[in-house]
């Protein structure tokens, strides 16, 4: 890695110290909450209780926790739910179907995550990372830089209060239950794999221990972390991968995906496939189309050869343009072209709806710097 100081797959291994937050319930398996409250003297039991307030009642004020005595409420949920994402700003677009949530956290860190609600389902899409250390140039996290990985219960507390928005009902015409996760907002969360494989933990473990998600709802995207797509397969979780491909060539991933100089597309796609036998999981793949530059007829051939046959989608991503950048997104008639020639190699091929974009919470728009005036909580719906 040494030949790629902007690629830091580990900061914490590299002697920095990333101010982490408080310890949360979430943090934790239940055997370490039941071990945890009684070493603070409580009954064993009282982990189950609070665990079933935060994720099966969606619930975290302690005013609202009956069932314990009066006394010990405060003081148990002020050591298992310390507040670790303030809203900064709530934002709603799509006619109150998508909205986009800015937190603080408590180093002063600021994260986004987007609520979409569809007729059917209800999807959350989740931070793993402040900032992003992986450099795609057309992406707004990563023109900032990595600022510190999220700890598990930072991850998983935007999908639990994101889950309790949609079940006050506010996104009509969706389900009130938050069905689905993607971890497409802001960060690699390859690049902070034990955090976010506990959080996928937790987010699939039947409530009281979890919100009881089904594995299937959950997406993981990465740039192409080979090693840990390889260690993710080894994990016995079948959750869908996404793999951020946008060239079929090493020589155009190479810029627009940086940490291809390190793992090639042919390396990449290996580990995509070996992931898609050992899960059954077909790999999602995605293409932002960027005028001019990744949407030739040629590159859709190429793509259509590396796939054909595989256990593959390709999504296909209007580029959402970020504020300084060069590029486009490329004109429709060449994108259904693009999507055209992919179908023709057999390819099974969508283009995404573009969710958010007047809020800035379409895909590679989330930038957490609409931070400053610093009023709170202002909803503009
Ligand atoms: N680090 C992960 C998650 C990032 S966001 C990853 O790279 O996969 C999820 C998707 O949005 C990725 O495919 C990313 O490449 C894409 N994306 C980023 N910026 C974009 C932009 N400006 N327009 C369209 N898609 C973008």
């Amino acid at each position: 890695m040494t030949s790629l100081p902007l690629i830091s797959v580990d900061p914490d291994a590299r002697g920095r110290r990333p101010a982490m937050p408080p310890r949360h319930l979430a943090d934790l398996d239940l055997p370490g909450r039941q071990a945890l409250v009684a070493e603070l003297g409580e009954p064993a039991f009282r982990a189950k209780q609070v665990s079933n307030h935060y994720f099966g009642r969606l619930v975290r004020d302690p005013e609202r926790m009956t069932d314990l005595p009066a006394a010990t409420r405060e003081r148990l949920a002020g050591e298992l739910l310390p507040t670790l994402l303030t809203p900064v700003r709530e934002l709603a677009c799509d006619d109150g179907a998508t909205r986009k949530a800015l937190w603080r956290l408590h180093d002063g860190s600021l994260v986004e995550s987007v609520l979409m609600g569809y007729p059917d389902r209800v999807t959350v899409c989740i931070s793993s990372q402040a900032g992003c250390g992986m450099a795609c140039p057309f992406c707004a996290t990563g023109q900032a830089g990595l600022t510190r990985n999220l700890s598990t219960a930072e991850i998983v507390d935007q999908a639990v209060y994101l889950a309790g928005v949609a079940a006050s009902g506010v996104v009509a015409g969706s389900p009130p239950r938050l069905s689905h996760v993607v971890f497409m907002g802001m960060g690699e969360p390859l690049a902070n794999y034990s955090r976010v494989v506990a959080a996928i933990r937790r987010l699939v473990a039947p409530a009281p221990e979890g919100l009881g998600l089904s594995q299937r709802h959950i997406t993981v995207s990465t740039v192409g972390l080979v090693p840990a797509i390889r260690r993710l397969a080894s994990e016995d979780l079948s959750v869908t991968l996404a793999l951020s491909l946008h060239a079929p060539d090493d020589e155009l991933r190479d810029e627009l995906v940086p940490v291809n100089q390190r793992w090639k597309v042919s390396e990449v796609l290996d580990a995509a496939w070996d992931y898609a036998a050992t899960t059954g999981r077909r790999v999602s793949i995605e293409y932002a189309m960027i005028k001019d530059v990744n949407d030739q007829p040629w590159r859709a051939d190429l793509l259509g050869r590396l796939l054909a046959g595989k256990l593959a989608h390709v999504n296909l991503i209007p580029l959402n343009p970020t504020p300084g950048s060069r590029w486009d997104a490329s004109p429709k008639p060449v994108e259904r072209e693009f999507v055209r020639r992919l179908r023709d190699a057999g390819v099974s091929t969508t283009v995404r709806d573009t969710r958010g974009r007047e809020i800035d919470g379409a895909c590679g728009q989330l930038a957490a710097a609409g931070d400053t005036d610093g009023d709170s909580r202002a909803a503009t719906a």
